[in-house]
């Protein structure tokens, strides 16, 4: 029987049996960091294919740096043991990857220095993302947290309470997401996507510097803008006016994919439909994401299971 399969303290096991103490300091403050990788099933060529995992893993390093998090894995090391997590689960269809590394130390104190720090990685699978012909969202009454607060560019687990909290407060008022802005009131992102709008012909989203989390799904949507549309994306502050004045706005993100949002405040986006360019993206990146556009390859780990 296929099942999910954890590296963790240099062991291969079922997630169950994987356990950390309840002093772990990541548990009491948040000082850890996440990431999330999907390994795409081809059912036609019978093959895994893991997307962007050292640009993941080389992401998730960085965000190690912001938190004084020492790690004893390179990001080829933290790549290969996914690979095998994903060969060992035994799944044929899609599976998505999780690692977290953590201040591992049982002590109670608010500190980032003189702490050991371990990682794991988890590979499972998860039910499928829910379109069902676009997103309809709100904008959030949580402002994004701000980069001077929680560094905003690494996947920090104590800065997802903002998410959290702007994604129940948006489902328990019957929208499917939030829409974050930054204090300055720009638009910022999902609890867990980028944003991207459509404006007078012209690709816009939020700059680096608008708290957001540099996606891969995002630069992975701007290289393909750039190089089969011949189209630049602007990065460029975005309000929320330009929101209700879109022609198409989409989320993206690794477990999203291209998602078409369109509803927006319960005022239709363009025309309330998932727009042409959004559609087109949307089947642009599944076909990449799966490995199957020869010349975006080199994105691309391919696992054929025995
Ligand atoms: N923003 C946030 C806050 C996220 O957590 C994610 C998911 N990692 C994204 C955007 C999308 O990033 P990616 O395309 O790398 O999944």
């Amino acid at each position: 029987m296929p099942e999910p399969c954890a590296y963790f303290r240099g062991e291969y096991m079922n997630p169950k049996d994987a356990r950390i103490g309840i002093m772990t300091h990541a548990f009491h403050y948040g000082t850890a960091t996440f990431g999330g990788i999907n390994a795409t099933w081809d059912e036609e060529n019978q093959r895994f294919c893991l997307f962007r995992l050292k640009d993941h893993y080389c992401r998730q390093l960085l965000a190690c740096k912001m938190l004084h998090i020492q790690l004893p894995y390179t990001a080829d090391e933290m790549a290969h043991i996914t690979v095998e997590a994903v060969r060992r689960t035994g799944f044929r269809q899609n599976v998505y990857c999780r690692p977290v590394a953590y201040k591992s130390t049982e002590f109670i104190g608010v500190k980032l220095h003189d702490l050991d720090a371990d990682w794991f990685v988890v590979a499972t699978v998860l039910p499928p993302f829910s379109t069902s012909g676009g997103l309809r969202c709100c904008t959030s009454s949580w402002t994004r947290i701000s980069d001077h607060q929680i560094p905003t560019h690494g996947k920090i687990c104590g800065g997802y309470v903002n998410g959290a909290l702007a994604k129940t407060e948006a489902q328990l008022a019957g929208f499917d997401d939030g829409i974050m802005l930054t204090q300055e009131g720009h638009v910022s992102e999902g609890a867990v996507t980028n944003t991207f709008v459509v404006l007078k012909g012209r690709l816009l989203t939020p700059p680096p510097s608008d708290s957001i989390l540099l996606g891969m799904t995002r630069d992975t949507v701007m290289q393909l803008t750039r190089n089969e549309l011949g189209m630049e994306t602007i990065e460029r502050s975005i309000v929320r006016s330009e929101l209700y004045e879109a022609d198409e706005v989409f989320f993206t993100g690794t477990y999203a994919g291209v998602v078409p949002i369109v509803e927006i405040d319960r005022r239709p986006v363009g025309d309330g439909t998932p727009g042409q360019l959004t559609a087109r993206l949307q089947e642009m990146y599944r076909e990449v994401a799966v490995g199957r556009n020869s010349r975006y390859q080199h994105w691309c780990t391919f696992l054929k299971p025995d």
